[in-house]
C-alpha cells in the first residue's frame, strides 16, 4: 500500500469512526439547549500559535445540528474539538478558518512579526466540564496537530449570559423546519448609521432574495432561514484606509485588508459574534453599506459583501461559496497578498472540495463527476466549457493545483454558475447543518 493509498484508507476509516462515534452521542445526555461561546485570543507567529481564554458566554439557544455533532466535512485550516472530561470522548468538533490564518501567509508574518485577533468559538453548552482542543494544519503535511487545550467548566457560577447589544432582529425568510434541521443565516449589517435603517432593511432583503434565487440554495428554500440583526453604528460605510477614511461602525469592516484594495473584512470577531448572537445562526453574512466592488469570505467564519456593487450577484455568491461551503478560489491570475506557497504548500492536497493536486482519475476528489470521455488533465479549450474535468490552475497558482470546471463562480465574475462539483459541496454543507446524514 503506497503512501497515498494509506492516506485514502485513513480518510475512509476516520470517516467511519466519526459516524460510529456520532451515533453513540446523544445530544440530550451531553448538552443543554443553550450554546456556549468561548472567546479566545489567538496570537500567531510563522512558527508558533498561542491561544488564551478571554471570556465565556452562554447564548440562549444552540441552533446547529444535534446529530451531526462531529463535523463530517474535513474542511478548515483549523478545527476545534470538545472533549468530555469524564469520558475523554470527543463530543463535538467543527472545522473553520480565520483571518489570522490568512495573515500568517503574508509577507508581514514571514518577516517574523506576530499578530493577535479575537477567535470566538461556539458549540452546544455542555452539562459537565470539558476540554476545548484547538488544532491547526501542519504546513508541510496538511494534517491537524494540537495547538491548544483549554479547560472549561460551563456550569461555573461566573459564566455570564448577558447580551452585549440591543438591536432588533427581523425574519426575512422562514424555514419550514426547526432550528436544528434548518440552515440559519444571520445578516449583520455594517456601515449603516441610524439614518440609514431603511436602506439597511432593503439591502438585507435583497441579499435574502439573491440567496434564495441562487442554485443550489433555491432547491433548499424550505430549510433555509434568513434573519437580520438591525445593527447600527455612528459612521456610514466601511473603512477605506487608502483614502484615509475610518468610520466608527458596528463591526469595523475595512477594505485594503493585508494591503489588498478589494479585500473587505473585519478582524473584530468578538464584536461580530456578540452581535450575531442576538439571533440563532449557523452562518454569518455581513452586508456592508458601500458601492465599491470587493468582498471577503472565510470558511466557517463569515461572508462579507458590499451592498451596492455592480457585481452584486457574483460577489455575494462567490463570497458565500467561501464562507458557507469552504470553497477555494479557483483563479490564479489575480495578484493576492499571500505568499502562494504558504497558502497552498507544494505537494500538499488542499482540503477545499474544489481544489486538488491529484491527477490520477481515481484519486481526484470529484473524480466521480468526470465523464469517462473527458481527458484528465483536461485541456483549457472552450469545447470543455460547462464540463467537469481537471483543469490546471487554481488556488492562486497557475501550475500544480487543479479545479473542476473551466469557469465557475469561484473562478471569474460573469454569467456562470457554481458548477456540479461546487454545488455538491454546498449541498453537503446544507445536509450537515440541517442534521441530515452526510457521507464523508
Ligand atoms: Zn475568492
Amino acid at each position: 500500500m503506497n503512501r497515498l493509498m494509506a492516506g485514502a484508507m485513513w480518510l475512509l476509516m476516520s470517516g467511519v469512526a466519526a459516524q460510529v462515534q456520532a451515533q453513540q452521542l446523544r445530544y440530550e445526555d451531553i448538552f443543554t439547549s443553550e450554546a456556549l461561546r468561548v472567546e479566545l485570543v489567538h496570537t500567531a507567529y510563522r512558527d508558533r500559535d498561542v491561544f488564551a481564554l478571554e471570556a465565556l458566554a452562554i447564548e440562549p439557544v444552540w441552533p446547529g445540528p444535534r446529530r451531526n455533532l462531529i463535523d463530517p466535512t474535513g474542511y478548515g485550516k483549523y478545527r476545534f474539538k470538545v472533549i468530555d472530561k469524564a469520558t475523554s470522548k470527543v463530543v463535538f468538533s467543527q472545522g473553520y478558518c480565520t483571518l489570522l490564518g490568512e495573515w500568517i501567509t503574508t509577507e508581514e508574518a514571514a518577516s517574523g512579526a506576530g499578530r493577535s485577533m479575537s477567535e470566538p468559538l461556539r458549540f452546544p453548552r455542555p452539562k459537565a466540564p470539558v476540554q476545548l482542543v484547538v488544532e491547526g494544519r501542519v504546513e508541510k503535511t496538511g494534517k491537524f496537530a494540537e495547538l491548544a487545550r483549554i479547560e472549561i467548566d460551563p456550569s461555573a457560577y461566573d459564566v455570564p449570559s448577558e447580551k452585549h447589544f440591543d438591536f432588533a432582529v427581523t425574519t426575512l425568510h422562514e424555514s419550514k423546519t426547526d432550528l436544528a434541521r434548518s440552515v440559519d443565516v444571520v445578516v449583520v449589517p455594517d456601515g449603516y448609521s441610524p439614518l440609514e435603517m431603511d436602506k439597511m432593511r432593503a439591502d438585507a432583503a435583497r441579499l435574502s432574495r439573491l440567496l434564495l434565487a441562487s442554485t443550489p440554495f433555491d432547491r433548499h428554500a424550505d430549510r433555509l432561514s434568513v434573519r437580520l440583526v438591525e445593527a447600527v453604528g455612528r459612521g456610514s460605510g466601511p473603512d477605506e484606509p487608502r483614502k484615509g477614511w475610518f468610520q466608527p461602525t458596528a463591526v469595523g469592516t475595512t477594505f485594503d485588508t493585508f494591503r489588498s484594495p478589494r479585500y473587505l473584512t473585519t478582524a473584530d470577531m468578538r464584536t461580530l459574534k456578540r452581535i450575531a448572537a442576538l439571533s440563532p445562526y449557523d452562518t454569518i453574512v455581513v452586508v456592508v453599506n458601500t458601492n465599491r466592488y470587493g468582498g471577503g469570505g472565510i470558511p466557517g467564519w463569515y461572508s462579507i459583501y458590499p451592498s451596492d456593487s455592480e457585481y452584486d450577484e457574483y460577489v455575494f455568491q462567490h463570497e458565500f461559496g467561501h464562507g458557507f461551503a469552504g470553497l477555494g478560489d479557483e483563479y490564479y491570475t489575480s495578484p493576492t497578498s499571500y505568499d502562494e506557497d504558504a497558502f497552498y504548500a507544494a505537494g500538499v492536497e488542499p482540503w477545499e472540495p474544489n481544489l486538488t493536486i491529484e491527477t490520477a482519475r481515481a484519486k481526484i476528489k470529484w473524480g466521480a463527476f468526470i465523464p469517462a470521455e473527458v481527458p484528465v488533465p483536461t485541456p483549457d479549450d472552450p469545447k470543455y466549457d460547462g464540463v467537469v474535468g481537471l483543469f490546471e490552475g487554481g488556488g492562486y497558482k497557475a501550475k500544480g493545483i487543479f479545479r473542476p470546471t473551466r469557469n465557475s463562480k469561484m473562478f471569474h465574475k460573469g454569467e456562470v454558475g457554481f458548477g456540479p462539483v461546487n454545488e455538491a459541496a454546498i449541498e453537503k454543507m446544507i445536509r450537515y447543518l440541517s442534521d441530515e446524514e452526510v457521507r464523508p
